[in-house]
């Protein structure tokens, strides 16, 4: 892939995300969740469904293409088991940020997305 800059905003793509997509897995959920967001704005839908919870998992999903991702903040969370983040987005020009508590489940050597809740409605 010859994106350069990790979408998640750590640095080098192949050397954060980047290897988890091309099928390293994610050593913790904080890890998992952050190239997740890199999946979405990259448009992995393979990598988005294989690293969701079967139980939990859509059978597919939908990019929509006037989204445009602006940047993710990942909060402290003393859970090794859920992640909090702010991700800022656009949608057609207008400015969003979702506010998620994301759990993940480690299965089989390797963590899955489960589901999320929302703390607090979107602006
Ligand atoms: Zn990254």
């Amino acid at each position: 892939m010859a994106i350069k800059y990790c979408p998640c905003g750590k640095g080098d793509y192949a050397a954060c995300c980047g290897r988890y997509h091309i099928g390293a897995h994610a050593p913790d959920a904080a890890t998992l969740m952050r190239s997740r967001y890199s999946a979405y704005v990259l448009k992995l839908e393979t990598y988005l469904l294989a690293t969701w919870h079967p139980d939990t998992r859509p059978a597919r999903l939908d990019f929509d293409d006037g989204t445009k991702w602006l940047g993710l903040e990942i909060r402290k969370s003393s859970d090794p088991n859920t992640v909090e983040f702010v991700a800022r987005f656009k949608i057609n020009g207008r400015a969003h940020r979702l506010h998620e508590i994301s759990r993940f489940v480690f299965e089989d050597g390797r963590w899955f997305y489960v589901d999320g809740k929302f703390p607090d409605t979107c602006e």
